[in-house]
């Protein structure tokens, strides 16, 4: 395929792409739209550049290199920019620093000093830069954002960048005597593949984009889905979850394991009195009361309600109820402090330990109420260990 040719069907694919973006960028979570312009800004400064370079045979070679690579190097480096909004990372003005002085590099070595290899060689240094910074930002992403697309993207920015070096090699080895205003190096197999390297970055790119984006969207939604909304603690889905894992393995293991169950005393007197956003505060309150007191092997989660469950792996009965007692006198030493005053707040707790018995996660949570069914008979604020069930044989 000719170069022409080979510019037309990428400036074709790249604005395709780059409009698609901007079809759905609206779809994209707000924090990412920022980094989907630039991206986009990034697609269609290089969809530029292909189409100048198509059409070049109507145009002076002077013209045409002063106007795609400068599109080129502002193009890789909205990518970077892009990528970089992307994971949250502070705006760094030093980071165009290589892309200009490329861009500069470009003008004097075609107008002032002519010279086609050091031309090329600073245009090929900018790209470099750029591509490599998109790679390494991609590469040190924080790993809960770390995802097949992301590194598909990494690699083919990585790969990129490793053609440029090898292209700047071949170019230090031509003929000082080649015309600086020539636009392609002389005919050779990897100066061939210049072409498509510049449509596939932004075609492939985008679409690797763009699937980081909706995994970015998926990974918003699973957590939103596991967390209670007013406590931030794990809801009573992740509760159950992670409960019957624990209690699987603490059976398979022959292993110690316990719940506790606590429930705010006297509860729906706060919200009588006060209202139920006060109630709604002082949840949150004991939920990150709960959430403070975790040590390791320690999960709270929010059951529902004012009832709240607190994962024990590793505690026999002893041990989960010096942990429910810790977190009794916690509770009770630390009121919720309203704009009315102190409220002050007893939880009761169930507690119980696994047993041979126990058919099951839920089994074990059922006995642990049956536990606070009896601590709130008692009088409330104190905690009741369940008895341990009768195994059968
Ligand atoms: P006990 O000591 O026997 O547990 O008494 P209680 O009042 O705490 O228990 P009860 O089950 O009678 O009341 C629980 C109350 O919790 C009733 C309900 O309105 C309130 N509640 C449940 N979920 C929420 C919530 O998300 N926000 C608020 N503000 N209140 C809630
Ligand atoms: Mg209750
Ligand atoms: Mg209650």
């Amino acid at each position: 395929m000719d170069h022409q040719t080979a510019f037309i069907i990428g400036a074709i694919l790249m604005i395709a792409n780059g409009g698609v973006l901007g079809l759905v960028h609206r779809e994209i979570l707000p924090q990412l739209q920022a980094s989907a312009v630039t991206w986009r800004r990034g697609t269609l400064l290089n969809a530029c550049a292909c189409v100048i370079f198509a059409v070049a045979p109507w145009l002076t070679p002077k013209s045409v290199i002063l106007l795609t690579n400068p599109l080129l190097i502002l193009g890789t480096m909205a990518y970077w920019q892009s990528l970089r909004q992307f994971h949250h990372r502070p705006e760094q003005p030093a980071l165009f620093a290589p892309g200009i002085l490329a861009m500069l590099g470009v003008i004097i070595f075609l107008t002032v000093a002519p010279s086609f290899k050091l031309r090329l060689i600073s245009i090929d240094l900018g790209l470099f830069a750029n591509l490599v910074g998109c790679a390494h930002t991609l590469l040190t992403a924080p790993r809960r954002s770390r995802s097949l697309s992301r590194l598909v993207l990494a690699y083919l920015f990585a790969g990129s960048a490793a053609y440029i070096l090898l292209r700047v090699a071949l170019v230090a080895t031509l003929d000082a005597h080649l015309p600086a205003d020539q636009i392609f190096p002389p005919a050779n197999p990897v100066h061939e593949l210049a072409p498509i390297l510049v449509s596939v970055i932004p075609v492939v790119g985008t679409t690797a984009f763009l699937l980081m984006c909706a995994e970015r969207l998926k990974r918003r939604w699973k957590v939103a889905a596991s967390i209670d909304y007013l406590t931030g603690l794990p809801n009573r889905r992740t509760l159950h979850y992670r409960g019957a894992v624990a209690f699987e393995r603490a059976m398979a293991g022959d292993a110690e394991f316990a719940v506790a169950l606590i429930d705010i005393d006297h509860f729906k007197s706060i919200n009588d009195r006060f209202g139920h956003d006060v109630g709604d505060q002082a949840l949150r309150h004991i939920g990150h009361l709960l959430a403070g007191a975790c040590r390791d092997g320690e999960m709270a989660a929010r059951q529902g309600g004012e009832e709240f469950v607190l994962l024990l792996d590793g505690a026999d009965a002893e041990q989960a109820q010096i942990a429910a007692e810790r977190l009794r006198r916690m509770v009770e030493a630390s009121p919720y402090d309203d704009d009315t005053g102190p409220l002050a707040l007893t939880v009761s707790i169930g507690v119980a330990a696994i047993s041979a018995a126990d058919s099951g996660f839920e089994h074990l949570l059922s006995r642990a109420d049956q536990a606070l069914y009896r601590a709130k008979a008692e009088g409330r604020n104190r905690i009741v260990l369940a008895a341990s069930p009768a195994v059968s044989l």
